[in-house]
């Protein structure tokens, strides 16, 4: 019998690796990433349609007003937020939506929908941390100060809220994809 669909939230500071969890998950479970409507210029990297919609704020704020998010919030003074369509027709279908979203959204998501699973994605260290925001060399010094500030207090955030019911560390890539994978597995078959 197929397993009924349900929503995935996966949260974690900028740096700790979430994204290429997400698209593990993706692929080992066939799960269905959600793309949310940002403010946010588009960067190289970027893909619209695939990574984000970018849209402008009169846009952002239209579909919002309309009802069209399932949750939506600041970051780093841009708009993100999830369009409510393609997540009920994913679950409806059966499928794992995974909704790669900050605490907030997390937060106005398990009070409307209690059943959503939240996994959150914790570095090793706060060093470790800096470390790889530097690595990733996307940002300068400015912005990655403010992000590993961000992330700081994302986690404390994240501990207190209570509403995750998995915190995973990060140490090394490829163990913290296969536990995120066996979690998302037991809440799927449980
Ligand atoms: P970035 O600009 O680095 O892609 O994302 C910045 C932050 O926004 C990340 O923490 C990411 O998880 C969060 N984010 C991305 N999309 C959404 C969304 O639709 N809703 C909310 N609440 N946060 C989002």
């Amino acid at each position: 019998m197929q397993s009924p669909g349900f929503l995935l939230i996966i949260s974690g500071p900028s740096g700790v690796g979430k994204t290429t969890i997400t698209h593990e998950v993706e692929r080992a479970l066939g799960a269905v990433f959600s793309v949310s409507l940002t403010t946010r210029p588009i960067t190289p990297k970027d893909v619209e349609g695939r990574d984000y919609y970018f849209v402008d704020k009169p846009t952002f704020e239209a579909r919002r007003d309309r009802g069209e998010l399932l949750e939506w919030a600041e970051v780093f003074g841009n708009c993100y937020g999830t369009p409510r369509g393609p997540v009920q027709d994913t679950i409806a279908a059966g499928r794992i939506m995974i909704l790669e979203i900050d605490v907030v959204g997390a937060i106005q998501i398990k009070a409307r929908m209690p059943e959503a699973y939240a996994l959150f994605v914790l570095p090793p260290s706060e060093n470790e941390l800096l470390r790889r925001l530097r690595s990733r060399k996307r940002e300068d010094e400015t912005v990655i100060q403010r992000r590993f500030a961000k992330a700081k207090s994302e986690i404390i955030q994240a501990w207190e809220c209570s509403i995750y019911d998995d915190f995973i560390v990060n140490r090394d890539l490829d163990k913290a994809v296969a536990e995120a994978v066996d979690l998302v597995r037991q809440r799927r078959d449980r």
